[in-house]
């Protein structure tokens, strides 16, 4: 059995005398009992334990034929994982080895703690993090039960993947752990896929049921309508969330899938500030809901918007899951789907020679090699002219007969005065070829059928984003192509309906609905990118406050001033 004490490092740090003493000071002593349970895989809370002396072994499986000892934990050393921060059931035990002495927190604690020491704060929450990508790494946790070629459990997997939730993989007719998952258990094929945690089983749960049975779904009680609810959690979302929850508004976050949005799903952020060696989506996006739940913001997963409505005082957004919520301003974060080219191995080659943005960094990627640019209208125009200057070769193709058809007459001038890039019209992508990376691309005639093979490093797809507005029906104005219409441009497109509406002319990012904010690529006239993003969700909470005081009557906002004044004389 292995039995190591875990590495000193940045997800094992030991604590300094300082900051034993720190937690001391807010937690209680207890003593530490050698085979004692600190808490089992599967408890809905856990406390926090800094061990004085003693060991503490932390254990995968426990009571299992596959009970494995990850490591153990001594002096100085804390014991704790993420689901501290986001009150996810805890997904491995913690036992006593050697008897001793502990400090405990409760999660609150832990909470001020953190809150009130930004050194000791940073040092745990980064410990948490790393834990918790190792823990996702090595595939311990919650099992998943499929048979090849696993095609049942995708869906779960994904939703699994997307929200950092530990799991592994097993093959229900192969091995020990298949033996052991069918042991005792009546396995039918409209069960599969089965997902178990300790000695709960769930036999082809759907998202919500996995949600529901791990904790990632929060119980949305509040004294009444919340200050802000923000639909969408992406970077937009988040940045909102955030922004607000340190602002003291009573806020929570929804999201259909997974906190983290498109970003979440991108290998690496290379332009997002702060970060110079880039950092992937998914690390961003975890430490944004750390942040946002650190703040007092409910989140909920898997949790869709399928209705907003207005009383004219509140709004109330119904949820797929049957539930409503009721609140006084919304944000509207639910982003857009980059359309995609319809092509086997696309995702293998996503960020691998696949591109939906043409930046320094893809252009650096390709530099000095040929390169195509699948689009007509003015975002792949630019992309040709900007990437025909790093790059060996631009072939710009086009599904349509006419380049001008969908694409400004300077950006025309532009492309055809290039001497390296080609425009290859009726030409569409049948085929990506490559091994890791992105090498070649099979091209079809659209007129001829004929088909032949181009060399490129790079194909940047431009073929434009839906809106993921569809659920709002006609709730408030958007464009001709779905996206949310706020600020001046709604102003300027709908004078009379907007007056009609709300009644005073709309705040920056305002919809035609006083109180309920866009923001993010689902906005119309967005920039999409992640830091833009962000930078909306956090102007939104401003907007929201001026929303929310010109609600006050006038007498209340002068006292309110009045004892601001006097209890800051
Ligand atoms: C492959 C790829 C790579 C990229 N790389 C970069 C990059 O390197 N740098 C950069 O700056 N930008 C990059 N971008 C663009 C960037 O990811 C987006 O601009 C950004 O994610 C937009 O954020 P958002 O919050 O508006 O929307 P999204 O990230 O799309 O998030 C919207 C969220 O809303 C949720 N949602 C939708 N409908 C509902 C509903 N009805 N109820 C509840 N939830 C709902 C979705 O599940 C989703 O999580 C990239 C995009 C892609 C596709």
């Amino acid at each position: 059995m292995n039995e190591t004490v875990f590495d000193s490092d940045g997800a094992f740090p030991r604590l300094s005398a300082e900051q034993i003493a720190l937690l001391d000071a807010t937690g209680s002593r207890r003593p530490l009992i050698e085979g004692e349970l600190l808490f089992e895989a599967g408890e809905p809370t856990c406390d926090f334990f800094v061990i004085v002396n003693g060991v503490v072994a932390i254990i995968d499986g426990l009571g299992t034929s596959e009970e494995n000892v990850l490591g153990l934990h001594g002096e100085a050393r804390f014991v704790g994982e993420l689901n501290l921060m986001t009150g996810e059931l805890a997904y491995l035990a913690a036992q006593v080895r050697e008897s001793g002495e502990a400090i405990v927190l409760s999660r609150d604690e832990l909470i001020s703690v953190i809150g009130s020491n930004q050194r000791l704060g940073d040092l745990i929450l980064s410990a948490f993090i790393a834990r918790r990508a190792m823990i996702v790494d090595a595939g311990n946790g919650v099992r998943v039960v499929d048979v090849k070629p696993f095609e049942a459990s995708r869906g779960l997997r994904e939703f699994l993947t997307r929200n950092h939730v530990p799991h592994s993989l097993v093959d229900l007719a192969h091995g020990n752990q298949g033996r052991q998952a069918q042991d005792g258990l009546q396995v039918g094929p409209n069960d599969l896929p089965l997902l178990i945690r300790g000695s709960t089983v769930l036999r082809n749960p759907t998202n919500l049921q996995a949600a529901n049975a791990l904790n990632l779904r929060h119980p949305k009680t509040s004294d009444g309508a919340w200050d802000t609810v923000v639909v969408g959690a992406g970077p937009a979302g988040l940045g909102a969330a955030v922004y607000a929850g340190s602002e003291g508004l009573q806020t929570i976050l929804l999201d259909a899938v997974a906190l983290g949005g498109q970003a979440g799903t991108s290998s690496r952020v290379e332009n997002y500030l702060g970060f110079p060696a880039g950092i992937s989506g998914s690390e961003l996006a975890e430490r944004a809901a750390v942040q946002a739940r650190r703040f007092g913001v409910r989140t909920a997963v898997p949790e869709r918007a399928r209705a907003l409505e207005t009383d004219g005082r509140l709004y109330t957004i119904e949820l797929d899951s049957g539930d409503s919520l009721q609140t006084r301003t919304v944000v509207l974060a639910t982003g857009a789907s980059y359309r995609r080219l319809e092509l086997e191995q696309l995702a293998h080659f996503e960020g691998a020679g696949v591109y939906y943005a043409a930046t320094q960094v893809e252009a650096q990627t390709c530099q000095g090699e040929p390169v195509a640019v699948v689009g007509g209208g003015n975002s792949a125009g630019q992309a040709a002219i900007f990437l025909a200057n790093h790059v060996e070769h631009v072939s710009l193709l086009l599904r349509g007969t006419d380049i001008r058809a969908g694409m400004s007459q300077y950006l025309v001038n532009q492309v055809q005065e290039a001497d390296n890039i080609s425009v290859l019209l009726r030409t569409e992508v049948e085929q990506l070829r490559g091994a890791d990376d992105l090498r070649a691309v099979e091209l079809r005639n659209g007129d001829t059928g004929s088909r032949w093979e181009i060399p490129v490093r790079g194909i940047f797809v431009f073929i434009g984003a839906d809106p993921r507005t569809g659920w709002l029906g006609d709730a408030l104005l958007t464009d001709d192509h779905g996206f949310i219409l706020t600020g001046r441009e709604l102003a300027l497109a709908h004078p009379e309906p907007y007056q009609r509406r709300s009644g005073r002319v709309p705040l920056p990012l305002e919809t035609s609905l006083a109180g309920v904010f866009a923001v993010g690529d689902g906005r119309s006239g967005s920039i999409k990118r992640v830091a833009s993003a962000v930078g909306e969700g956090a102007m939104a909470v401003r907007l929201i406050h001026e929303h929310l005081a010109g609600l006050t009557p006038p007498s209340v906002q002068r006292a309110a001033m009045a004892s601001a004044g006097a209890s800051s004389a």
